[in-house]
């Protein structure tokens, strides 16, 4: 056995003290409480696992069709067969005939009769005495079997330090008033029970994760991140940041940007700036998520907190996760400020080293008032002369250890500088409550005047050549379309590849019109050139890929043709479509697929076509997709909550919101403790 490797490999399951075994919870159980005579077995093993035992009164080595082992076991009401198809000559011996052998599996017909394949052996005696208690099945990992788990476990549950590392602190008094019909366990008795349920325990309750003993678990481990966002708000409200007034001239840069804007804030608009800039007066730093549909229109409210900010004479940055959506600030930025006098710096990783060194200059010189990139940006090199504010588009999407960076690069000692995140993508209620308390919330809930909807279609790849057609009469009627090509995520090359087809057919079957070809490869220059043709309609036709996801605004293109649709995510296609629908005349947006077509897939583009509604698509992806990807959380199974599913356990977010509140106010001694308990070194996460 591997007992010699087997602590290195239960150290890198993190498996490394008595407390943090006590806490790897089975994920299963196996009935061997349970004994059959192989009559029962043949009847009920139909059904289930099943316990049985006998003496091996035949064991042969078959060579056809393939190597296998069938074993006969015997007891006094009947014969039973097992058949292994891989084995080991230990296995052999230790099923040899004469044997005595307690097995357990399923039975089913085989082409000799009934049998069991590969079921699980112990070669015990006959009168061996039976478990008292479920056998757990742990989350393992490859290298540790079940058997040494199982017995570290055990240990562990026996060792005198869990007395202390479990001990209950939570108050008595607090609990009942908290929850009146608290039929809840102790936390040892809860471990412990877990590990070891006894044999007549509600299994489904266990597999669930829905018994009380869960519950308790459950309970803990939220209030220990209940706790600890609440102190990383307290802590916020502690940290000095510089604080902007609103300013009192007419020819603030503030006042200039709103009086030179083609149009009228919307009354949500206005109302999220009226927040925000509060939370710039004030002198902790902000944390603000400005949420708000695809189109609604974020960018200028990020443009008026950064005019805030510079007409302080601080610096204001804008990061996204994406060169394209970067750019496209960038672009938008330019558009409103240069005229205004601002300097604006942009920053990218694709910038030659001189350019980039360029840029840096400017920043650490302070002559760059507003600063545009990607997570270039938070990189060391970068050291801003005087950064006020770092607004962050598209937060989520950057991943787990970049947010970690940006808030480490954003924040020292003395100085913390506010902070406004921007999505598209609206957060659900329990994910509110748990990875984003220390967050306030703006809603842009209004789109600008004069949007339309759009309609949405579900067409057949097989229809194309009908799809073409309709695109003629359309672009006919004097409209400009798009046409989306398919995202290819192995390969670039590939999806460029695509692109210039679809182009050179489209090119072919509309002779009368112009049509235009934009994607990732192109230079800057050459990307805003065609874009420049398309919103002036010298391009009727454009055919793209995914680089069109963003910003881009014509109106006069009401069409939108989605090619292989069944490959893009919802939010990908919401972008997407959100590109017409900005015009007077009516849009409609045509996602075609090839089949086969996944459930999956299937039930998305279906969704797709019944709602518009931002929030109820980021919902639906939610449900499919788990918090971990929406969170942007996806490599950081640390980071996330082990024992409690957000939407399965939502009521227990509020208990342990309410106990976390009652705790911090009246028991601040035991909040420490708790917080060790539970999140060790893991504290650091929960902070990006
Ligand atoms: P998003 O919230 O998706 O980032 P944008 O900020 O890109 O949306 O805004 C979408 C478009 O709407 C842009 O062209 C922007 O200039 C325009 N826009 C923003 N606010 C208004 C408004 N109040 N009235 C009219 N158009 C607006
Ligand atoms: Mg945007």
């Amino acid at each position: 056995m591997t007992t010699k490797q087997a602590p290195s490999t239960l150290q890198k399951m993190g498996l490394d003290s008595p407390m943090a075994l006590a806490l790897h919870l089975p994920s299963r159980y196996e009935d061997e409480t349970e004994l059959f005579t192989i009559e029962e077995a043949l009847s009920q093993g139909r059904f289930g696992s099943v316990q049985t035992q006998g003496v091996v009164i035949r064991n042969q080595v078959l060579f056809r069709p393939r190597r296998q082992m069938l074993v006969t076991i015997e007891d006094e009401t009947e014969i039973l067969q097992l058949r292994f198809l891989n084995f080991y000559p230990s296995q052999q011996k230790q099923m040899a005939v004469g044997v005595h052998i307690r097995v357990r599996g399923e039975v089913r017909e085989g082409f000799q009769g009934p049998e069991m394949v590969h079921p699980t052996v112990k070669a015990v005696a006959a009168d061996a005495p039976l478990p008292m208690s479920l056998t757990p099945v742990y989350p393992a990992s490859a290298g540790v079997s079940q058997t040494v788990i199982r017995k570290v476990v055990a240990q562990a549950l026996r060792d005198p330090s869990l007395q202390d590392s479990l001990a209950e602190f939570l108050p008595k008094k607090l609990m009942t008033e908290l929850l009146p019909s608290n039929d809840w366990p102790s936390l040892q008795a809860a471990i412990t029970y877990l590990h070891q349920p006894p044999s007549n325990a509600n299994t489904q309750a266990l597999l669930e994760r829905t018994d009380p003993a869960w519950r308790r678990v459950q309970f803990e481990e939220l209030l220990a991140q209940q706790i600890s966002l609440k102190r990383a708000h307290a802590i916020r409200r502690e940290r000095h940041a510089p604080s902007f007034a609103k300013p009192s001239k007419d020819k603030s840069l503030e006042a200039s940007l709103l009086k030179a804007l083609p149009f009228k804030l919307t009354t949500a608009q206005e109302r999220v700036w009226s927040e925000i800039g509060h939370d710039l007066e004030k002198s902790f730093p902000m944390n603000r998520l400005l949420q708000g549909d695809v189109g609604s229109g974020k960018t200028v409210v990020a443009a008026l907190a950064a005019a805030r900010v510079m007409d302080h004479s601080y610096q204001a940055a804008v990061m996204a996760p994406t060169e394209i959506l970067a750019e496209q600030h960038y672009l938008k930025m330019k558009e409103w400020f240069e005229p205004l006098g601002v300097r604006i710096a942009w920053l990218s990783g694709s910038l030659k080293a001189k350019e980039k060194r360029l840029a840096q200059e400017m920043i650490e010189s302070g002559h760059a008032q507003l600063i545009i990139g990607t997570h270039a940006l938070i990189q060391e090199s970068v050291s801003f002369s005087k950064l006020g504010l770092a607004v962050i588009d598209e937060q989520h999407r950057f991943g787990v250890r970049q947010r970690l960076e940006i808030q480490q690069r954003l924040g020292s000692e003395l100085f913390y500088c506010h902070q406004l995140m921007m999505s598209a993508t609206p957060i659900p209620r329990t994910l509110a409550m748990t990875y984003y308390a220390d967050l306030d919330v703006s809603v842009i809930d209004e789109l600008p005047p004069g949007r339309k909807p759009i309609t949405t279609k579900v067409v057949k790849a097989g229809r194309r050549d009908e799809v073409i057609g309709g695109l003629q009469s359309w672009l006919s009627k004097g409209l400009q379309a798009y046409w989306v090509c398919p995202l290819i995520e192995e390969s670039e090359v590939l999806q460029l590849q695509t692109a210039v087809e679809s182009y050179e057919q489209l090119t072919q079957a509309l002779p009368n019109f112009k049509v235009g070809l934009v994607h990732g490869r192109l230079k800057s220059e050459e990307k805003a050139a065609v874009m420049a043709a398309f919103k002036a309609n010298e391009i009727q036709l454009l055919v793209a890929t995914t680089v069109i996801e963003v910003g881009v605004d014509v109106p006069n293109a009401a069409l939108m043709v989605i090619e292989h649709a069944e490959r893009f995510g919802y939010a990908q296609i919401h972008q997407l479509r959100g590109r017409v629908g900005r015009g007077s005349a009516d849009s409609v947006c045509i996602l075609m697929y090839a089949e086969p077509l996944s459930m999956a897939a299937k039930e998305r583009l279906q969704t797709l076509r019944e709602v518009s509604d931002g929030f109820v698509i980021a919902e639906r992806d939610l449900s499919l997709r788990g918090p971990g990807e929406l969170l942007g959380a996806k490599q950081s199974g640390d980071a996330m909550l082990r024992f409690v599913d957000l939407q399965r356990d939502a009521w227990l977010i509020e208990l342990a919101q309410q106990a976390a509140e009652r705790l911090l106010a009246e028991h601040t001694d035991l909040v420490e403790r708790h917080l060790e308990r539970w999140l060790g070194s893991r504290a650091e996460f929960l902070k990006a």
